[in-house]
């Protein structure tokens, strides 16, 4: 195990950030040492994936630590695939259809590693990763022990789950790969596509699905490999219907799905389609034109900059429409 000191963090918002120390794990006894290393030391800990949902300072001062696990092994028997967290998650995507496994092909390029996945129960056009966990092994940074959780454990939720405020390191995850469900085509941009395309159902396969995924978010999501981003800043809110504002803007301008409950989810984006035209202006960032609920920085943004931005983005949501926004990177502190 080798500490760095002084190691930038890699991060898709493309932030200057820097942290204090920096180790890679390799092995499960490295995690054992790095234990012991922390053990009589009072530092932050940041665990890192590919840095693209995280909202780093300009200098971490702390510890951040790096998984390298990289492997992937297919059980038939078991119908289980076993998969190393800094594998990156379209590959593995990728690994599944190519064998013929269904279920993942709606999360196709989804940027980022496996073992950030369950972190915020990563999700889109209709599905979720938790549909898809067995197992999550993992180590206790805070008791230096080595746990597996089952899915129930998890807590999973609407991109949450119990990871995100616990010590816990994750190093592999056993995904399911009996999923014999049919194909999910229901989500509303699928469907376009499909009486756009004249797409007939019957003739898909879970690798056209990938493929049409993936042409639908290269046409709406910026590429963070040019375009500074973290995806959607913001998540849905979900609230009782009677307490949104519709004073200013009228309900039926607004995207609300009902859920259980008596309760409803708000789509982010449209809110802050109505009210852009109010935000300050900023030179390093600014409103993805093709998707509102995405920030991008020119490289030049600083966190405290981005974390402004979204806050008058949440200060003119509140103030219009009585509606709370969550933000849905990690801000570093
Ligand atoms: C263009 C774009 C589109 C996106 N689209 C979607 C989308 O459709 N749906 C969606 O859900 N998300 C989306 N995201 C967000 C992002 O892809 C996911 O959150 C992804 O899981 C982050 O992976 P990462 O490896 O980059 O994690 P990082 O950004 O490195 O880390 C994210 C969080 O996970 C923790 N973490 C990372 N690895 C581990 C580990 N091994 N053990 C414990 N904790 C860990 C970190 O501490 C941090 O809290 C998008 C992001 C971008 C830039």
């Amino acid at each position: 195990m080798k500490i760095i000191q002084n190691h930038k963090i890699t991060n898709s918002l493309k932030i200057d950030s820097i942290s204090k120390f920096y180790v890679e794990i390799n092995s499960k006894n490295e995690f054992l040492d790095l234990y012991e290393y922390m053990k009589d030391k009072d530092l932050d800990s940041l665990v890192i994936g590919e840095g693209t949902n995280l909202v780093p300072p300009n200098f971490f001062d702390g510890i951040a630590i790096k998984p390298n696990f990289k492997n992937i092994s297919f059980c038939n028997q078991k119908n289980i695939v076993s998969v190393g967290s800094s594998v990156n998650w379209h590959y593995f995507v990728c690994s599944c259809i190519e064998k013929n496994i269904s279920g993942f092909e709606n999360l196709s390029l989804i940027p980022g590693s496996v073992g950030a996945a369950p972190i915020q129960n990563i999700g889109a056009y209709g599905q979720e990763v938790s549909n898809l966990i067995e197992k999550v092994h993992c180590f206790d940074l805070r008791t230096g022990e080595f746990h597996t959780l089952d899915n129930k454990e998890c807590k999973f939720t609407y991109r949450n789950s119990f990871f995100k405020k616990s010590s816990l390191i994750i190093y592999s995850i056993d995904f399911i790969t009996n999923h014999n469900d049919e194909l999910n085509l229901d989500y509303e941009s699928i469907q376009k596509y499909m009486t756009h395309f004249k797409v007939d159902p019957k003739s898909l396969t879970a690798a056209r699905v990938s493929e049409i995924i993936c042409e639908i978010r290269k046409n709406t999501l910026p590429d963070p490999k040019i375009i500074p981003n973290a995806g959607s800043f913001f998540k849905n809110t979900k609230m009782h219907k009677q307490d949104i504002n519709d004073k200013i803007f009228s309900l039926d301008k607004l995207i609300i799905w009902d859920l259980e409950d008596g309760l409803v989810k708000v789509g982010a984006a449209r809110l802050i389609q109505l009210i852009k035209d109010q935000l300050p202006a900023n030179n390093n960032v600014k409103l993805y034109e093709k998707h509102a609920l995405i920030l991008v920085s020119n490289s030049f943004a600083s966190q405290s900059e981005i974390v402004e931005y979204a806050n008058s983005i949440k200060k003119l949501v509140y103030d219009n429409f009585n509606v709370s926004l969550e933000i849905e990177p990690i801000i570093v502190n």
